[in-house]
């Protein structure tokens, strides 16, 4: 039986990191044999261009960062996602598409409807079955970064593009209300998790 695909997504501090690994052994507690992943990156290629496209010393065309990211995307899907769904994994993911929506297209003002040219080019009509949006208000998400790393290219932003890039994601959450759960990211940790509980109980339901 094909296995589900779950993204995560979210601004940089939204918490996606901090809930992987929970997730995973949610799943895994309950026999999932999953394969985890993200993205920009998960393939040796994917990886290449990630490093390239968080370089804060990298001067990026708008479009070309766009089409980096299905690039990596599309080899991501070849070399990694199907084949692992087609075994019957479960695929975990940091990031996909919306967040293509939110930064290229809210961020950087790329139509929503020329990205959703390359969707189809990339992905046909595979869409993730569950995707988690933990959403945070940019000055929460900005605090908790701060505290933590060194900022890549797309971390250095302003404010005011992470707020269209918040914009986006929800745009995004309404266009696909089915698929995309909003999170309440500024609840607590455990409070973030007994909603993540309540959507994977229900994919793991539909399963
Ligand atoms: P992301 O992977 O979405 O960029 P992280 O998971 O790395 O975000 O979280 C960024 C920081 O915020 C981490 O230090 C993490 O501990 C903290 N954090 C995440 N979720 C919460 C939360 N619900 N409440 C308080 N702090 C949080
Ligand atoms: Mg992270």
């Amino acid at each position: 039986m094909r296995g589900r695909f779950i993204t995560l997504e979210g601004v940089d501090g939204a918490g996606k990191s901090t809930h992987v690994e929970w997730i995973a052994h949610w799943l895994c507690e309950r026999g999932v044999d999953l394969c985890l992943s993200r993205e920009p990156g998960g393939t040796p290629l994917g990886e290449k261009l990630r490093e390239l496209l968080l370089d804060p010393a990298q001067q990026v065309d708008a479009d070309a960062e766009a089409l980096l990211m299905f690039a990596a995307r599309k080899q991501h899907l070849a070399q990694v996602i199907v084949p692992a769904l087609e075994r019957g994994q479960w695929v975990l993911c940091d990031r996909f598409t919306d967040a293509t929506f939110a930064y290229q297209g809210g961020g950087r003002g790329i139509a929503a409807s020329r990205l959703a040219i390359l969707e189809q080019w990339v992905q046909g009509s595979l869409q993730p079955d569950l995707t988690l949006y933990f959403d945070v208000p940019v000055e929460i998400a900005r605090a908790r970064l701060m505290a933590t790393r060194a900022l890549d290219r797309f971390e250095q932003e302003q404010a005011s593009f992470f707020e269209r890039v918040r914009t986006g994601y929800l745009e995004r959450a309404r266009s696909d209300p089915a698929r995309i759960r909003v999170v309440d990211s500024t609840q607590s940790i455990e409070d973030v998790r007994a909603a993540i509980a309540g959507s994977l109980t229900q994919l793991w339901a539909r399963a």
